[in-house]
């Protein structure tokens, strides 16, 4: 990978005003008396230490941010305005809010602040121009600040105007998140210790055609498991029953299976299954071999055998990268696989043999449920972002940040 530019490239700060791309879409509910309140502030957090060193050296600090999707108009069940206080509480900074986030008044607010304080905008995607990465709104933004830093990979995949063309006309930096994120991933797929493995799981191929598709030709092992399984089993002619299967797309997997081949990545599909008639918690169920499943039964997770082979490969590995859970781990006790395989990661990457990086909503949900999430060497929160990098596409809003 390129090198990018952080904050350190940007100089003195003092007196500057900094514009901050952060991805405050936090999930929120309503409380008692209907006030939105944050339930989840890991995103907050993530910003967290990108705005208190630009406070610490004397930056005015502005962040920007879209909330939700509002096509482009104002709709106040989205605004920014209730992120203001969880912000304070996580920078321990004096932070005040504008409902707007371009125009006269909003670069008179800001010239009015004090070194080292905080701004956070109304939502930009209240403007339509935002994720048509209009150039003329992008200036508005840009005459916000004399320096740009991004702070948001769970964005870069969209090159929207307060993530690529703002980018384009200030100086501009990846924030410490960013930075973190960009290095960890160059260390799992860009530039990885070997043997790499990557284990995909989850619903349905068809939503991961494309990351399949990429890791046979970058990892030495590809570990699939979750629904997306069945259709790979169904395709070498195994009667996946009344499993969750794409049958459609028997000539897809084959095909991958046969690049898999050809580019010396090893598949490792399961052997055992347990299997239910009925989708829901404690259903009665039994393990068996792939060969022996029911017409009216369901793989809902892959056996215990298959689940302990994938973690002796894992043993044998460097690298992992991780996406999608191995059954339907939401229901006890179609957990199991993925409980033992995140629990072998989690302590093969803190004796320090592997490094470990996961990503997407789903696998990040697996691995708390597991309880070893602190144990990896790296967690995305990303979604589409950390997806779009596993199917090895170019972010546009990491891009513009490469020293050119
Ligand atoms: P994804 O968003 O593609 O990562 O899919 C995650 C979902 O796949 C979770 O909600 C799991 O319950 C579901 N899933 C995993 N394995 C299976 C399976 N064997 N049958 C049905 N659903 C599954």
């Amino acid at each position: 990978m390129a090198a990018f530019k952080n904050i350190k490239s940007l100089g003195v700060l003092k007196n500057k005003r900094v514009l901050v791309r952060a991805d405050l879409n936090v999930p929120m509910k309503l409380d008692d008396e209907g006030h939105r309140i944050v339930t989840d502030d890991t995103r907050i957090l993530s910003v967290t230490p990108t705005i208190t060193t630009l406070a610490e050296q004397g930056a005015r600090v502005i962040v920007v941010s879209h909330f939700g999707r509002p096509k482009g108009e104002r709709n106040l069940d989205m605004s920014l305005e209730p992120l203001g206080q969880p912000l304070a509480n996580a920078t321990r900074l004096p932070v005040s809010y504008i409902d707007d986030c371009i125009g006269e008044e909003v670069i008179e607010t800001i010239d009015a602040m004090e070194d080292g304080s905080v701004l956070l905008l109304e939502n930009v995607r209240f403007y339509a121009q935002e994720e048509a990465n209009d150039l003329e709104f992008a200036k508005l933004l840009a005459a916000n600040a004399d320096f740009f830093v991004s702070d948001a990979f769970s964005c870069t995949h969209r090159a929207h105007a307060s993530t690529v063309g703002v980018a384009k006309i200030l100086p501009s930096a990846a924030g410490i998140a960013l930075e973190k994120e960009l290095v960890a991933l160059e260390n799992a797929l860009g530039n990885p210790k070997r043997p790499v493995a990557a284990l995909v799981g989850g619903a349905k191929v068809s939503s991961k055609l494309e990351v399949l598709t990429h890791l046979v030709e970058k990892v030495d092992h590809l570990i699939i498991g979750g629904g997306m399984a069945n259709t790979f089993l169904a395709a070498q002619n195994i009667d996946v029953g009344a499993s969750l299967c794409e049958h459609d797309l028997a000539d897809t997997a084959k095909a991958i299976l046969k690049n898999a081949s050809e580019n010396n990545c090893k598949i490792h599909l399961p052997t055992d299954v347990v299997v239910a008639k009925e989708f829901k918690a404690n259903a009665d169920n039994r393990t068996i071999s792939i060969n022996d499943v029911d017409s009216d039964e369901m793989i809902l997770d892959v056996g215990p055998s298959s689940a302990n082979n994938v973690a002796a490969s894992l043993a044998k590995c460097k690298t992992l990268i991780w996406n999608g859970p191995m059954g339907a781990f939401e229901i006890e006790p179609f957990d199991n696989a993925t409980v033992i395989i995140a629990k072998a990661a989690g302590a093969l990457t803190k004796a320090g043999s592997l490094i470990s990086v996961a990503g997407g909503g789903d696998t990040v949900a697996a691995l708390n449920h597991a309880g070893v999430a602190a144990q990896f060497t790296h967690i995305s929160t990303a979604g589409g972002a950390f997806l779009e990098w596993m199917e090895g596409k170019k972010l546009p809003g990491v891009e513009v940040l490469l020293s050119k």
